[in-house]
Order: C-alpha cells, then sequence, then structure tokens
C-alpha cells in the first residue's frame, strides 16, 4: 500500500517511540480496492498526551484529544488524525458511546468499527491488521457488520444508512444477518441527528442506481416516510407500467448524479399519493401533483435541515416538472430567460428521466430538438434579461421616465423582445417604447 510521505513520517515516529502505529479504516479499504484514497487517518497504542509529545514541534489539532483524536498539521496545510486505539461502551442514546477508553492493541480498536471492509489497519512494517476477514469480504464483493450486526445496529442507527451508502458505492451485496437487522432496526434512525441522516443520504444519493433503490426500500422509507406509500402502488395509466416507487428509483438513476438533479428526481411524484383520483372509466389522475410534490419536497427537506439553496433548487425543478416544454423557439426563449441555461438544462434533463422511466419505450427526439434551440439561440447572443437589452436606465431617463416607471418599462421592453415585437437595437426599442406609449 502505497503512503503518502508525512503519512509514512508520522507512523515512524510513533514507531520510534515504541508505539505500534497503523493507517486505519477507508483508507486501507479504498487501497484494497485499488482506488486512491481520500484521506488517511491513523491509530496508535500511544496516549493524546504522548501524541502531542511526540509531535510537540508541529502545529496540532486538540479539540478531538478527549475521544483520543490529535491533528497534526503540516505545511499546506495538510491535515493528519491520529487516534489512540480505543473501545466504546454501550449507546444508551443510539448515538454516542456512554464512554470510551483507550485500549493498547490495534485489534480491539478495530472491533468497534462498523463494517468488516472498515475495520482494517496497515502498517509498511507490520503489515495489514485485518481481524474480520475485510480483504476477504472486499474480494468477494460483500459488506457485513462486525460483529453481531444487530447489537451494532441498536448501538448507533446511522450505521443502517452507512451501510447503505458503503453498499451503493462500492457494489457490494449486504450479507444476510446484515440485512435482516438494517431492515429490522431502520426504525431507530428516528432517533438520530437529521443533519447525519441527510449528509448521508447526500453522499448515497449520487450513487445509487433503481434496483439498489428498490433493495434498500425498507431502510430508505424509514427516513423518508412519503415515500412508503409509493411502494407497489399502481397508477392505473396505460402509459405507466412500473408502479410509483419503481418508476422514481428509475428517474433517480437516469439523471445525472448531480445532488439537486437526484433529489428532485426522487421527490418529484410524491405528490401523487394525496392527489390520487380513479375516474369512472378506472383511469388514475393526479391533478396539480407537481405543485402537491413540491410542498411536500420542501417540508421534507426543512425537516432534514437541508441547505436553503439547495432545497429551494429542488422544489422549483420539482414544480416546474409538468411544465412540458415544446421545440418553438419563441418558447424556449422564454423559458431560457425565466431560468438561465442550467436550471432549464436540470429541468430538460428531470422531464427527459421522468418520460425515459414508465417501462415502455416513449419519444425522447424533442429534448434533443429543445437544446438545439437552445444552443441555436445562445449563439444568436439572444436578449435575455434586462442587462441584455440596448437601452438601459439613464436611455429612459432622458426620455422623462421616473422612480418605478422606469423598471416597468424596461420590463415591458424585455418582454417585447421576447415576443419578438421589435428587436434589440437601441433606435428599435425607443422607437417602439414612443408607439405604445
Ligand atoms: P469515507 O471517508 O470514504 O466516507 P470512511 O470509512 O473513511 O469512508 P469515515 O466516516 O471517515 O468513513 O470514518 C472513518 C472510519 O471510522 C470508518 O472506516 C470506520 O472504521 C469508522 N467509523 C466511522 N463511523 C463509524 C460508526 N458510525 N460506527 C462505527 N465505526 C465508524
Ligand atoms: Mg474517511
Amino acid at each position: 500500500m502505497q503512503l503518502p510521505h508525512n503519512v509514512l513520517l508520522c507512523l515512524q515516529r510513533l514507531e520510534e517511540a515504541g508505539f505500534p502505529a497503523y493507517v486505519v479504516g477507508g483508507c486501507v479499504r479504498d487501497a484494497v480496492l485499488g482506488l486512491q484514497p481520500h484521506d488517511f487517518d491513523m491509530c496508535t497504542a500511544a496516549l493524546p498526551e504522548e501524541i502531542c509529545r511526540i509531535f510537540a514541534d508541529f502545529p496540532l489539532i486538540h479539540n478531538g484529544i478527549k475521544h483520543g483524536t490529535v491533528g497534526v498539521i503540516f505545511p499546506g496545510p495538510e491535515v493528519y488524525e491520529i487516534t489512540t486505539f480505543r473501545t466504546e461502551g454501550d449507546y444508551a442514546d443510539s448515538r454516542h458511546p456512554d464512554w470510551v477508553a483507550f485500549v493498547p492493541e490495534v485489534e480491539q480498536d478495530l472491533a468497534r468499527r462498523d463494517f468488516t471492509v472498515n475495520a482494517m489497519a496497515y502498517s509498511p512494517t507490520r503489515g495489514f491488521a485485518d481481524p474480520f476477514g475485510g480483504r476477504q469480504d472486499l474480494h468477494q464483493g460483500i459488506l457485513r457488520a462486525v460483529g453481531e450486526a444487530p447489537r451494532r445496529f441498536t448501538e448507533d442507527a446511522l450505521r443502517i444508512l452507512r451501510g447503505v451508502r458503503f453498499a451503493v458505492t462500492y457494489g457490494l451485496q449486504v450479507e444476510e444477518e446484515t440485512m435482516q437487522a438494517m431492515i429490522s432496526l431502520a426504525p431507530r434512525m428516528e432517533h438520530l441527528a437529521r443533519e447525519r441522516v441527510f449528509e448521508e443520504l447526500c453522499k448515497l444519493l449520487p450513487k445509487i442506481n433503481a434496483r439498489q433503490l428498490a433493495e434498500f426500500a425498507p431502510v430508505l422509507t424509514q427516513v423518508l416516510p412519503e415515500l412508503a406509500p409509493m411502494r407497489d402502488f399502481d397508477q392505473h395509466n396505460p402509459h405507466h407500467l412500473y408502479d410509483l416507487y419503481t418508476h422514481t428509483a428509475h428517474v433517480v438513476e437516469a439523471v445525472p448524479a448531480d445532488l439537486t438533479l437526484r433529489w428532485a428526481a426522487l421527490l418529484h411524484d410524491v405528490g401523487k399519493i394525496p392527489t390520487f383520483v380513479l375516474d369512472e372509466k378506472g383511469c388514475g389522475h393526479f391533478r396539480g401533483h407537481a405543485e402537491v410534490s413540491a410542498t411536500m419536497a420542501d417540508e421534507i427537506l426543512l425537516r432534514l435541515k437541508a441547505p436553503n439553496d439547495l432545497r429551494q433548487q429542488v422544489t422549483a425543478l420539482i414544480g416546474l416538472h409538468m411544465n412540458w416544454l415544446l421545440p418553438e423557439k419563441k418558447l424556449v426563449r422564454r423559458w431560457l430567460s425565466r431560468l438561465g441555461q442550467q436550471r432549464l438544462e436540470q429541468l430538460l434533463q428531470l422531464q427527459q428521466a421522468d418520460m425515459g422511466s414508465k417501462g415502455q419505450p416513449e419519444p425522447l427526439e424533442r429534448f434533443d430538438d429543445i437544446r438545439a434551440l437552445i444552443a441555436e439561440i445562445l449563439e444568436e447572443n439572444a436578449c435575455l434579461s434586462l442587462r441584455d437589452l440596448a437601452v438601459n436606465g439613464n436611455d429612459l431617463k432622458a426620455l422623462g421616465y421616473e422612480g418605478s416607471a422606469i423598471g416597468a418599462a424596461l420590463n415591458r421592453l424585455l418582454e417585447a423582445v421576447l415576443e419578438e415585437k421589435t428587436e434589440n437595437t437601441r433606435a428599435a426599442l425607443l422607437a417602439w417604447l414612443e408607439e405604445t406609449r
């Protein structure tokens, strides 16, 4: 396993002071998979005060010290965390251990970790410490809890969602007992801090595919209960061959792995449940479901303490997802003016994924036609906002406009240009303004 120079230096100093020292956790897992680790955590038998002494010539971060963690700051700055081997007491609150205690052996430290693939340590001089067979599980593509699965998920219910994340990120199959425990203990996630749930969901959403969304539905519907009634929900519509949850899962997979789009895809049809009406012919209708989905998505993301900008972008996309665009230049120009290029492209991606996820072939050429028109409009440097107008507020002041009348006149001009009633040249705009005054 290749280790960065500064990591080797840390391990070497600890060993020279007489303390076994390893890299541990995610970096070992990633290296065994042949992936580039994104950070290197270390663990050692040295107590926190000994770590501080050994690295006294470096700036240090002390705020994790009561859990045994010291941060060593290298120029860059580059921070490496070194944590004393530790074991943990019970988790009375399903969140935090009641106590932690420092221990002398790396194996004792590895035993407190969540999954076998995360419970490996490596030292250039000592080799691998892998008491739970993490390497074998990785090579066989298995995700397995360390020790007794039910107990580990009862201790800390966040491990359930972490499990989903590791399974989808690395394409691992969850071992049977581990899976059973994840599902049966999923209700305990109710007590988790919402931010942590949201953070895990954000990490797994860009990686997950439709099959995995189905597989982990019993877990995911615990933290997103609005999705639960969508499972097996028959839309009573000849165009929709899938149940509502399966459709949603395909839309999530079909949009690019961008957080806004993935959240929008996941929640775009939650409003179909409360708006469902069956007509006398046995056909399902969901009038106004886009707006209802947007409202529900807003509530869900508020509850999960999502950042405001993400929440607003997601709900805006969901609210618009039934506004189908036609490949007509004037219309496309209007939408471009209203949403901007990036938002409009996101809306198209959501709609295309939605249209393409009904379980039967649907014509999707219109999306390419719309994109071609967008390119054409941008190529023409079309006037899409007040900024792009060939006149400005001063021009209007010179004509005698004052106060709010200036903004109103500029908006009228933009409207006229978008409607192709006038060209966007100074002379044409001023003439049009005179004519319509
Ligand atoms: P990544 O950083 O790629 O998301 P990671 O495995 O490094 O994955 P971290 O959250 O950085 O995950 O945690 C580092 C290590 O600490 C994990 O590999 C695991 O051994 C242990 N760990 C983290 N969270 C838990 C937990 N909730 N329960 C038990 N062990 C945990
Ligand atoms: Mg990590």
